[in-house]
């Protein structure tokens, strides 16, 4: 069923009786040629590509629980492109041009909205970094604009701009950034994917995987084995436990992140604004909550819940930034699980073990990354070779020292 306004009207005048389900609720079939297991944003786009791209349509995405469960539908929804590093720029300018025909290509409404996002310079230091940042995304394609505090301030002039400790002295601002809606983006992913034939399988859960003479040729589920010519996995915080038991150790550890969303209200922030002096990012959502976000919880987890430490960092970077957010109500908040690679930076690459690929390492940044992941981790699958834009995130970086390492952060998770 293709959607548009035309269908809405002749629904309407139907009583709305002809919407079917967006996708189906197969069995597992016995044997598929490529699995992917995780169906959040990377796992569904994955099998879109795979099916509309590269014309497979024996496949099978599993998920443990629903469709949108997993950091998917938990993220605060920013994409941008701002990124310093060769091994990253390339990938995350080719997902925001993904990003800007994503509604077309899925005929599905994810409401992306390139409402634009500033990166806000409270230092000398942090402009020529900045500017650095903006100079290597100009050449790589991508677009960025460096402001000075008046401008910043013409557009949002109620930061809090002579702060003492953190005044603003301008911002690092790329245009075509901005929000999506989260879990529009895997009900959209899903709905293509099946209408190309992939069977979406929920609540069922791999427990192992089967593998002969190095090969995998299929996994241990919740509901029975399933074969597979290929297995793709792309669990984001279940990496380290899902790979465990292939035997793998990964250079990544689970951490938790919180959001939060406050009351509705007026219209007020035009983007989205990152605070440069601590960990504090905001946007206004369509509905009107501030939907805001800090730092990770620190410790190492698999709970999808944060603590109250993080809710305090997190409420003063927002009232040194932004103090009337004070008068706010926090309606909502909630963890996900991040898997924090070494170097802040994903791996998309073969294992060393025949059959089984894998797909992690996100971070934080994994949202804005959906569409290039999943296009490049099915090229991947159905070539058996890295995808052009993709070729810096191999495994074996950890082993040769070619870290990406973004912020010069070095390996420690809880920096990055
Ligand atoms: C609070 C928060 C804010 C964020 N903000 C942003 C942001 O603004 N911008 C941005 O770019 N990124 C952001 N991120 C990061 C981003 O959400 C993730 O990097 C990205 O969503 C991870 O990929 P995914 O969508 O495939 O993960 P998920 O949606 O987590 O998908 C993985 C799926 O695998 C399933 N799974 C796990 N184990 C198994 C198993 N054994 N068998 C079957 N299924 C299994 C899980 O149930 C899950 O559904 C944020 C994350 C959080 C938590």
């Amino acid at each position: 069923m293709r959607y548009s306004g035309f269908t809405v009207i002749k629904e309407a005048l139907r009583g709305h009786k002809g919407w079917k389900p967006a996708w189906r609720d197969p069995e597992p079939k016995q044997k598929y040629d490529i699995v992917i297991i995780g169906g959040g944003g990377h796992g569904l786009a994955t099998a879109h590509y795979l099916a509309k791209v590269y014309g497979f349509r024996n496949v099978a995405v599993i998920e443990k629980g629903w469709i949108g469960g997993g950091n998917v539908g938990r993220n605060t929804t920013i994409i941008r492109s701002n990124y310093l590093l060769d091994g990253n720029e390339p990938f995350y300018e080719f997902s925001l041009k993904l990003w800007e025909g994503l509604e077309q290509d899925l005929n599905y409404n994810a409401m992306v909205s390139q409402r634009g996002i500033i990166n806000l310079i409270h230092s000398d230091a942090q402009r020529d970094a900045f500017t650095r940042r903006g100079n290597a995304m100009i050449l790589n394609g991508a677009d960025a604009e460096l402001l000075d505090a008046e401008q910043v301030r013409k557009e949002y002039p109620f930061l809090n701009f002579d702060n003492a400790r953190f005044p603003i002295k301008g911002g690092l601002a790329q245009r075509r950034g901005g929000t999506v809606r989260h879990d529009a983006v895997a009900w959209g992913y899903a709905r293509s994917a099946d209408s190309h034939g992939v069977d979406i399988i929920q609540n069922c859960e791999v427990t192992g995987f089967h593998i002969e003479n190095g090969r995998c040729v299929g996994v241990e589920t919740s509901r029975g084995f399933i074969g597979a010519g290929k297995v793709g996995c792309a669990v984001a915080g279940n990496s380290g436990r899902l790979m465990g038991m292939a035997g793998m150790r990964l250079p990544i550890e689970s951490h938790v992140l919180q959001a939060f969303v406050s009351e509705g209200l007026k219209p007020l922030l035009p983007g989205v604004i990152t605070f440069g002096a601590g960990h504090f990012y905001v946007s206004q959502s369509d509905k009107g909550g501030l939907v805001f976000g800090g730092d990770i919880d620190g410790y190492n987890s698999y709970a999808q819940r944060g603590n109250l430490p993080v809710v305090e960092d997190v409420c003063e970077g927002g009232m040194a930034l932004m103090p009337m957010i004070g008068r706010a109500r926090l309606l909502r908040m909630w963890g996900g699980i991040m898997d924090m690679s070494m170097d802040g930076s994903p791996i998309i690459d073969r294992t060393h073990i025949d059959g089984l690929y894998f797909n992690g390492g996100w971070c934080y940044g994994g949202f804005k990354a959906t569409p290039a992941s999943g296009h490049c981790f099915a090229h991947l699958l159905a070539k058996d070779e890295p995808h052009p834009t993709a070729t810096a995130y191999r495994f074996d970086r950890f082993r040769t020292g070619r870290m990406i390492d973004e912020k010069g952060m070095g390996n420690q998770p809880n920096l990055h």
